[in-house]
């Protein structure tokens, strides 16, 4: 698997916990401002860092395929730019070439 593959698959493994996650979160009624802990979505498979957001940001996050959430800076700029930069979480958008590679 080429690198570029693997790092989209790391990602989207992140990103599928994660969902499950909401689900479980959203089912437990938990208040919509409370911050959830969910798995940095970037592409490095060592890194098991939390990004702290509310499950309605999380959701905003993902209403589109290509971007995720990832902790300040967790960025693969070979893979990715940055969309949205904060103090708890950042928005990367994955380049339609990786996300091809990826498929
Ligand atoms: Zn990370």
């Amino acid at each position: 698997m080429l690198r570029r593959e693997r790092l989209v698959k790391n990602e989207e493994a992140a990103r599928a916990y994660n969902n499950r996650r909401v689900s479980f979160e959203l089912d437990d009624e938990a208040t919509e401002d409370e911050e959830v802990p969910f798995l940095c979505e970037c592409g490095d498979a060592s890194c098991a860092e939390a990004v702290e957001m509310t499950t309605d940001q999380f959701i905003a996050v993902h209403s589109a395929p290509n971007r995720f959430a990832v902790v300040p800076s967790h960025v693969l700029g070979e893979v990715e730019w940055v969309l949205e930069t904060g103090e708890k979480y950042w928005v990367v958008e994955k380049r339609p070439s990786a996300m091809r590679a990826a498929q």
